[in-house]
């Protein structure tokens, strides 16, 4: 399908044309959302996107599917609800970092230790955007935002780490510049039954890029291509190696971790509901 006819699908025309800067990652994002779903044939009234406030949030209101866009930093406690109400429901949760990692972070965690089969979508484009280029606990070491103008001293999050500490049972990570990857890696989560998480590596030409001077979009693009590796190719590094390309800003992509050994929290609960139901304790 092209991308006038996915468009034209999957977009409510009202809400168009969309805010985002020229250049902003989160177009491309939204676009590997509606491909990974068109691509597993979803029909439209199976899924529910749901999305906290921000840049990323927008996506939420532009998409034509069932939809909640909430307050700052509560999407999972309400993508739970949408998910316990109705387990059939594809649950999708659009968010960026300052919404997820900040204000939502404890909804993250909790969300990822109860396993509920939920997929969120983190556009990480280090910042705050929206709200005038704050830094948030993405933002890597060192640098400048609208409340760091001499850099930041924090060190940001390893969130694919964090979440799978947490409990989530499907980790990835994808950026903008990796496509077909990220479409790949989007339905991938979709279909795993469980929480589900996949970074997106993304930029924010305006808030971030100016203040730091990461030159023009395809530039910051351009950036992704060379410090993403590939997880086969990580894993051949030893720790040496990995802690080489860690401290020159290389990441992996792709599948950082999955397993089905935990019970999904819609199933756990229908259990529970059945031993009520049948008088026991
Ligand atoms: Fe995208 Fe940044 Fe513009 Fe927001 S401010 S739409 S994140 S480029």
């Amino acid at each position: 399908m092209s991308y006038a006819e996915l468009t034209e699908k999957y977009f409510r025309p009202g809400r168009l044309p969309h805010i985002w800067c020229p250049g902003c990652g989160h177009g491309i994002t939204t676009g590997a959302i509606i491909k990974a779903i068109d691509g597993l044939g979803l029909d439209k009234n199976d899924v529910a996107v749901v999305s906290g406030i921000g840049c990323s949030s927008r996506a939420s209101g532009y998409l034509d599917f069932n939809t909640v866009h909430s307050a700052h930093g509560r999407a999972l406690p309400v993508a739970t609800g949408v998910k316990l109400a109705n387990p059939e429901l594809n649950v999708i949760v659009c968010t960026g970092d300052g919404d997820c990692t900040a204000i939502g972070g404890n909804h993250l965690i909790h969300a990822a230790r109860r396993n509920i089969n939920v997929t969120v979508v983190l556009f990480n484009n280090n910042i705050y955007g929206m709200t005038g280029g704050q830094y948030s606990p993405m933002t890597p070491t060192g640098s400048k935002a609208s409340t760091a103008p001499y850099r930041t001293i924090e060190q940001p999050f390893n969130i694919t780490d964090l979440v799978q500490a947490a409990g989530a049972t499907f980790v990835a990570r994808g950026t903008t510049f990796h496509t077909a990857q990220l479409v790949d890696l989007i339905k991938k989560g979709i279909q795993h039954d469980g929480f589900s998480f996949i970074e997106v590596v993304s930029a924010c030409p305006t808030s971030f890029g100016r203040a730091n001077k990461c030159g023009s979009p395809g530039d910051m693009m351009k950036w992704q291509r060379d410090h993403a590796v590939m997880k086969l190719a990580w894993d051949k590094m030893d720790a040496e190696k990995q802690a080489e390309a860690k401290a020159a800003g290389k990441f992996p992509i792709g599948v950082l971790f999955e397993t089905n050994a935990i019970k999904e929290y819609t199933k756990a609960y229908d259990e529970v509901i059945a031993i009520a139901q049948g008088g026991k304790k």
